[in-house]
């Protein structure tokens, strides 16, 4: 408890390294660790799994909002320890000072252009997005975190890509049949709704037949 405080609506570890000094870490390096930011926590991921996750911050009122996610990081001091961040598309845009919802330019690494419906499965190289300016492009405020510093949890990515692939297929088609016959625990409901973690879809990918 003594490495933590509480303000406001937020709790928050204040000392991370003498925490995982404490947890029994051996030596703290920031390189070492990551951090996860989803919705309303903050959470220390070990580069090598080698140790349990630790939790750095915890609000359950504050909203996924820039004045927010500016907030937390400050209070972590996310500026003396620079750890690589994990987060989803939508923690991205926060981070990055995107305008969220419907833009024009959601990439943060290209210019990917979201209304440039024609090009879409065509065009496979967009160009770089050299900075980002606030008031150019869908950046409407100055970005919290370098975007070097930003890893995008694969399994989101996995997840999101099932998703889109089993809503398209026919559901009486020889695609979505042979789902079936590879997953009998799994209800049709829930195929066809793609309500998959992890495990099946590296399966799949594995799957040869697939
Ligand atoms: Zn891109």
């Amino acid at each position: 408890m003594s490495y933590f405080c509480q303000e406001e609506d937020l709790v928050y570890c204040r000392h991370i390294a003498g925490l995982l000094v404490k947890l029994g870490v051996p030596q703290y390096d920031p390189r070492d660790w990551r951090l996860l930011i989803d919705s309303c926590k903050c959470v220390l991921l070990h580069n090598e799994d080698q140790f349990a996750s630790i939790p750095l911050a915890h609000s359950t009122t504050l909203k996924e909002k820039y004045e927010a996610v500016k907030y937390v990081l400050h209070k972590i001091q996310y500026e003396k320890h620079k750890w690589i961040i994990c987060i989803d598309l939508k923690m991205v845009n926060f981070l990055l000072g995107q305008q969220s919802a419907f833009t024009k330019y959601p990439c943060f690494i290209c210019m990917w252009d979201s209304r440039d419906r024609a090009q879409h499965y065509v065009k496979k190289e967009w160009p770089v997005r050299e900075q980002l300016v606030s008031g150019a492009r869908n950046i409407i405020i100055k970005p919290l975190v370098d975007r070097e510093k930003i890893l995008i949890p694969v399994l989101h990515m996995k997840l999101g890509l099932m998703k889109q692939f089993t809503r398209a297929l026919y559901k009486d088609g020889r695609c979505f049949n042979y789902l079936c016959r590879a997953f009998p625990r799994l209800t049709i409901e829930k195929l066809k709704a793609s309500i998959f973690d992890g495990l099946p879809i590296r399966q799949l990918i594995k799957d040869t037949e697939f």
